[in-house]
């Protein structure tokens, strides 16, 4: 369930709410998504320079 929740941009208060914080009214973003799309992306490109250095060498 932690991949429902948003994250105050503002004050970092989890919240179910998806259009803004029900403390402080901040902009709230949804950070799982993000960080996992990352953590491939970095994968992915690791990959990359592993192949590259292997044909360096
Ligand atoms: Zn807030």
């Amino acid at each position: 369930m932690v991949w429902l929740l948003r994250r105050c941009q503002s004050c970092g208060t989890y919240t179910l709410h998806e259009d803004k914080c029900p403390k402080c009214n901040g902009n709230v973003i949804s950070p799982h998504p993000a960080k996992f799309s990352m953590e491939d992306k970095y994968r992915k490109y690791r990959l990359i320079m592993k192949r590259t250095a292997e044909k360096e060498v």
